[in-house]
């Protein structure tokens, strides 16, 4: 039987080699000529069954591109065929001809009718060899088309050139570098680098002889560490630098802060290495973090830590700096937007405010020994915000703390449970309050408390409303 046409489904992605090999075309009209010249573009022998040729059609038979028989389709002409496209306005045709497709196992697409078709045809974003195909498994065409469009505008179109070139080098550079890390990397340079420029802008001569050139030196790739802050944990939130650090790393060590989309985005053939958190039992211990660092940065590969929000805030980055420095590895740090920040974004509390804030401070909840070791003083002056990482396993304590040092018991102060991510919940409160009502909805990690006048704006300002965190109580108040 042919597919299934439910929206939701994802279609197994492949390109086909139908060089050499038969394609048929069952209709004569326009939309079937189009498809008949998506098969010539791709090697195949065409061959036309209809009663009725259009005027396309014709010209390419007429130049000998595709053979015709005019006569109406039976099923056994599928027979031989690899693939084959029924583009008529019969549905009794188009029908007949999907049925011989599912009877012979041969793929066949339906235009237009994704219930009759063991394949559908992507948009495409043609550079060949280079070619980028679109697909919204039938849920929205229009939507899959927009993308296209946007690819077609960031893609040049010299980029098949390229390929093409690089195509030409490619067993001469598994030859020179047999490691494929090695490999890899000598591509990026020439990807990255003037030569790729050269063939772009059109000079591929010169280009192919540099390539020839960069060949012949043989040198060697050094590691490299790129300390990367993934941000709060939705994926749009990570910087343009981040991306493009992660989609060129063998290798990305991810803890438990970051989400699985963020991993996602390393590229395809990356190793991942979970290294979990500290405290619990899947994880590597700190040392073992920074040896594994070490050690894969020497055998020459380009290693990604990803760490949750930003690596320099409560995220142990100088320790394991230290670690590189000492064994003399090149690494460069990578900010991303801190949990503070995107808790108080998506909230919709901002961390300072001309009348309600005019500081805010960072601080862990952390305990050391059982108890909080925090500068309460300081934390407990007016007119500032106190944002809380790692604080809501000592909640109560931190509340009473600021109580204690002055803060008044009404003052409001805000828990946000993963934050910007589709599952973000807010728990609000005084600081009297709060630790009874996280207490009749447990708060799950990782989760922020945000402490200050500033958590009443909250009532105007939120304005991210997740569909995953209605909870219909009044102790949460979900935005
Ligand atoms: N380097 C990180 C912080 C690591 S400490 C950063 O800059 O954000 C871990 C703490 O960060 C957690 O205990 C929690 O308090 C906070 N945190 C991280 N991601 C969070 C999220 N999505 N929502 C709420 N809090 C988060």
């Amino acid at each position: 039987m042919s597919l299934a046409p439910e929206a939701d489904r994802a279609y197994f992605a492949a390109f086909l080699d139908l060089r050499g090999k038969r394609g048929l075309v069952v209709g004569g009209g326009r939309v079937a000529a189009l498809k008949a010249e998506a098969l010539l573009r791709s090697g195949a022998r065409v061959t036309v069954i209809a009663p009725e040729i259009g005027e396309r059609l014709s010209e390419l038979a007429l130049v000998g591109a595709v053979r015709l028989e005019r006569r109406r389709f039976q099923p056994g002409d599928l027979l031989g065929a690899q693939i084959a496209i029924a583009a008529t306005d019969d549905p009794a045709v188009n029908e007949a001809v999907s049925a011989a497709g599912s009877a012979l196992r041969i793929p066949v697409n339906v235009a237009d009718n994704a219930a009759l078709s063991s394949f559908i045809m992507p948009a495409l974003v043609d550079r060949a060899p280079l070619q980028i195909a679109i697909s919204s498994a039938g849920a929205s065409p229009v939507l899959a088309r927009k993308v296209r469009t946007l690819i077609e505008a960031a893609v040049p179109f010299a980029f098949g050139r390229l390929a093409q070139l690089i195509g030409r080098f490619r067993s001469a550079s598994k030859e020179r570098y047999p490691d494929p890390e090695a490999r890899r990397r000598f591509w990026e340079e020439v990807v990255d680098g003037p030569i790729a420029d050269m063939a772009l802008s059109g000079n591929e001569r010169s280009a192919a002889s540099a390539l020839e050139a960069k060949l012949r030196e043989r040198r060697d790739f050094t590691g490299f560490v790129s300390l990367v802050g993934a941000g709060p944990g939705d994926p749009e939130l990570l910087t343009l630098r981040a991306l493009r650090v992660m989609q060129a790393a063998g290798v990305v060590l991810y803890d438990h802060l970051v989400s699985p989309p963020l991993v996602d985005l390393a590229r395809r053939d990356a190793e991942r290495i979970y290294v979990g958190k500290e405290r619990d039992n899947h994880a590597l211990p700190q040392g073992e973090i920074n040896a594994l660092m070490v050690r894969l940065a020497r055998e020459g590969k380009r290693v990604v830590r990803l760490k949750g929000g930003d690596p320099f805030i409560f995220g142990r980055g100088g320790e394991e700096i230290d670690a590189l420095l000492e064994h003399g590895i090149a690494f460069e740090v990578v900010p991303g937007i801190t949990a503070a920040a995107g808790a108080a974004s998506y909230a919709g509390i901002p961390l300072t405010h001309r009348d309600y804030a005019q500081s805010c401070v960072f601080v862990t909840g952390h305990l050391k020994n059982g108890s909080a070791q925090l500068d309460w003083q300081a934390l407990a002056r007016p007119h500032q915000t106190v944002a809380v990482y790692m604080g809501v396993g000592a909640l109560a304590q931190i509340c009473q703390g600021l109580i204690a040092h002055g803060m008044p018991e009404s003052m409001p102060a805000a828990v946000v449970e993963k934050a910007t991510l589709p599952e973000q919940r807010v728990v609000e409160g005084t600081l009297l309050t709060l630790p009874d009502k996280a207490k009749a909805q447990p708060i799950g990690p990782p989760a922020l408390l945000i402490v200050g006048e500033v958590v009443r704006l909250r009532a105007k300002l939120g304005w991210f409303g997740p569909a995953k965190a209605e909870f219909g109580t009044d102790h949460v108040i979900s935005r």
